[in-house]
């Protein structure tokens, strides 16, 4: 698959629930309504979906959410797409997870061949995480965390960097997971979807000046680590770590990109920070064979567009895009 810009889409993300027990602040608002059942794909059918992008010459799959783990049987799915490592289709099946259901799957997602997770963690404070989670405990997650180490999942740890919030504590982030071993991505925080009272130019804390707080301290070592995602990392020379730079607003990295999102609906974003979508249940459902889905993915692909233009600042403080993180997982 090849996009208009030349670009090769080899990295599908998916969404498999657009529910979540955490209500992360810069996330959701705190009276979500969530999506009826009957609007959501089956796992069989988010399997026959996935399958068929891998077909189409998708490398790298990403199960996401919403949380993906608090979805019922979702092992089945992994379970069931594990199948494309075996057969060598597939280089890589992983998940982004908040973590707080980790401890109950981490060994079964390494018996299935996930050999890395992404667990978001904006502080290691208990009493501020419980505030940004809304919902959410840290001890749950540390637990999450020991269990994915103890059955060999490599970990990453995403934190969204905030402005007054967590910003004083990225120095802490860093020795921490310098410490355990984990990699870190810090991402700046992106204009979607309506989060109530919260207006997100108190949120947002731009990179360039998280990383030049963090020169004073670290010394930052350039890398060329990539792994197939827009962030791109240093080396702490201190505790030989790597921390990753996710900067849609401050420098987007738009034109190597290699992705489309596909929803728990089988609606296919082609940018996350675009509304253009394509409807992909519809071609599913409409036949058994795969050629309807096989010519709606071509022509969802022939639209990817050239690239998002997030910005927030005083006169842009309304959502990018209406529809919020958790339908199209990050
Ligand atoms: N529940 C899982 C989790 O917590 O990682 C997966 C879904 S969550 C939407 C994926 C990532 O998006 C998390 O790291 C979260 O912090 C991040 N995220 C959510 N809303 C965001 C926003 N408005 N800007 C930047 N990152 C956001």
């Amino acid at each position: 698959m090849i996009d208009p810009f030349g670009r090769k889409i080899s990295y599908l993300r998916v969404s498999v629930t657009d529910r979540c027990d955490f209500r992360c602040v810069y996330c959701m608002a705190e009276d979500m309504t969530f999506l009826p059942k009957a609007e959501i794909l089956t796992l069989e059918e988010l399997d026959r979906l996935c399958s068929a992008f891998v077909r189409l010459g998708v490398r790298k799959l990403r199960l996401t959410g919403g949380e993906p783990l608090v979805r019922k049987n979702i092992m089945s799915l992994v379970r069931a797409l594990s199948r494309h490592l075996a057969t060598g289709a597939l280089d890589e099946l992983t998940l982004t997870t908040n973590g707080s259901q980790l401890a109950r799957h981490a060994a079964e997602l390494a018996a299935c061949g996930v050999r890395r997770v992404n667990v978001s963690i904006d502080t290691r404070d208990p009493a501020k995480f419980a505030e940004i989670t809304r919902w959410g405990r840290l001890d749950q997650v540390e637990a999450g965390l020991a269990a994915a180490r103890a059955a060999g999942l490599a970990i990453k740890i995403n934190a969204v960097a905030l402005k007054g919030v967590n910003e004083h504590e990225i120095d802490d982030l860093v020795a921490w997971c310098g410490d355990e071993g984990f990699d870190l991505t810090l991402i700046e925080v992106m204009p979607m979807g309506d989060i109530g009272a919260e207006n997100r130019l108190d949120q947002y804390l731009p990179l360039s000046l998280v990383r030049a707080r963090l020169a004073e301290r670290w010394t930052l070592e350039e890398i060329d680590y990539r792994t197939g995602g827009p962030a791109r990392y240093v080396r702490v020379k201190e505790t030989g770590g790597r921390i990753g730079f996710i900067t849609p607003l401050t420098h987007n990295f738009c034109e190597s990109c290699n992705r489309v999102r596909l929803t728990c609906t089988g609606t296919l974003y082609m940018c996350l920070g675009q509304d253009d979508a394509a409807d992909l249940r519809a071609p599913l459902r409409r036949s058994e064979s795969d050629e309807l889905l096989d010519a709606a993915i071509a022509e969802a692909i022939s639209r990817k567009p050239k690239g998002h233009d997030f910005i927030i600042d005083r006169r842009h403080t309304a959502p990018a895009v209406a529809r919020h993180m958790s339908v199209t997982g990050g």
